[in-house]
C-alpha cells in the first residue's frame, strides 16, 4: 500500500476545511495554536513509518491522554475497574454532568472526563504521582524519553478547571472518588497537557493495534483480550458523543482531544494520528476527521 502518496493525497484535500474548525477557548492557551495546522502519521506494525505536513510538531495531547491513563490503569487493575466506571456510551458532551447525578456518581465510560477523572483517582491511589506515572508510561510505549508535561497548558487548564472541579465533587460527595479532589484534578491537567507529535502519538499507539504487545520491543502491556477490549470502548465511546457518526464515516476505533488530535487503530496493521486544531460541534478535530474518513476510504481499511 503507498501509503505516502495517499497521506499527500488527504494533506492537500484537507486544505480548504482548515478555516473551518474552531480552536478550543475555554482552556486558554489552546486558543493561542492556529487552526491552519495539520499533520498525519501512520506507524505499521512492521516498523515503516509515512508521514505528511505538521506530523513532527508537538501538540496538547488532552483527551487523547484518556487512553493512556485507561491503558495503564486496566493493566494493572484489569477488571475492578469497571465497578467504578462503566463502558456505555454517553450521548452526552465530554465534560457534561447530566448523567452522572441520577447514575449516582458512577461516569458513563472512561472516555468522557468524569470517567478519565476516576482512572485519576484509581491512578492516584497506586502510584505516588498519577501524572508522572502517566507521562512514564506514555514515554515507555512511544520509545520517547524528552515527551513531556506543557506546564503552561497545564497551568491554563487548573485556572478554569471549574467544570472538572464540579464533576469531581459530585463524584465525591457520591464516594466515587477517593484521594482529594484538588489532586486528582491536577494530576489531570498534568496528564491533559503531555505534548507529543503525530509522529509520536501513532508509535504510542501502536500496541494496541498489535494486539496490547509493543510491535518494536515484544513488551506486553495488555493481554489481547484486554487490548480488544480497549479497542471495542474507543469505537463506541472515543470520540465523545460524535462516535457513532465517526463509526459511520471512519471505521476504526479512534480516541479524539481538545488539542485537535485523534488517533485510529486498524487492528493487526497499523496505528494512524491526525492533528488539525480547529474542532467541530462536538469538539473532535473537524479537518482531522475528515482526514480519517479519507485514509479508510482510499485504503480500504476500515474494520468493517
Ligand atoms: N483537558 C480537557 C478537559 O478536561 C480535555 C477535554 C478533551 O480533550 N475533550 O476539558
Amino acid at each position: 500500500m503507498d501509503y505516502q502518496t495517499i497521506l499527500a493525497t488527504i494533506c492537500a484535500e484537507v486544505q480548504p476545511l482548515l478555516s473551518q474548525g474552531k480552536v478550543a477557548t475555554y482552556i486558554p492557551q489552546l486558543a493561542k495554536v492556529s487552526p491552519r495546522h495539520f499533520g498525519m502519521a501512520v506507524y505499521c506494525l512492521d516498523g515503516q513509518t509515512f508521514s505528511v505536513g505538521d506530523a513532527d510538531q508537538k501538540f496538547s495531547l488532552q483527551s487523547v491522554t484518556k487512553l493512556f491513563a485507561l491503558a495503564l490503569a486496566f493493566s494493572r487493575e484489569g477488571d475492578t475497574i469497571w465497578s467504578r466506571v462503566g463502558r456505555e456510551p454517553s450521548g452526552s458532551p465530554f465534560n457534561s454532568l447530566v448523567q452522572l447525578e441520577y447514575e449516582r456518581g458512577k461516569p458513563r465510560n472512561p472516555f468522557i472526563n468524569a470517567g478519565a477523572l476516576v482512572i485519576t483517582d484509581i491512578l492516584s491511589s497506586r502510584f505516588v504521582q498519577s501524572d508522572i506515572a502517566i507521562l512514564q508510561f506514555v514515554r515507555m510505549i512511544a520509545d520517547q524519553p524528552n515527551i513531556d508535561f506543557d506546564a503552561t497548558v497545564a497551568q491554563s487548564e487548573r485556572e478554569t478547571a471549574h467544570r472538572n472541579y464540579a464533576i469531581a465533587h459530585l463524584m465525591k460527595d457520591f464516594g466515587n472518588l477517593h484521594n482529594p479532589v484538588k489532586t486528582v484534578i491536577d494530576s489531570y491537567c498534568r496528564q491533559c497537557s503531555i505534548t507529543m507529535s503525530c509522529a509520536e502519538l501513532a508509535k504510542a499507539g501502536s500496541f494496541l493495534a498489535q494486539h496490547g504487545t509493543v510491535p518494536w520491543s515484544g513488551a506486553q502491556i495488555l493481554g489481547a483480550s484486554s487490548s480488544k477490549r480497549l479497542n471495542a470502548l474507543m469505537l463506541t465511546c472515543g470520540t465523545y458523543d460524535a462516535a457513532g457518526d465517526f463509526a459511520y464515516r471512519v471505521g476504526l476505533p479512534a480516541k479524539s482531544g481538545v488539542g485537535g488530535g485523534i488517533l485510529a487503530l486498524v487492528p493487526g496493521e497499523l496505528a494512524v494520528a491526525v492533528w488539525s486544531p480547529g474542532l467541530d460541534a462536538t469538539g473532535n478535530s473537524l479537518a482531522g476527521t475528515y482526514a480519517l474518513e479519507r485514509f479508510t476510504t482510499l485504503t480500504a481499511r476500515s474494520i468493517f
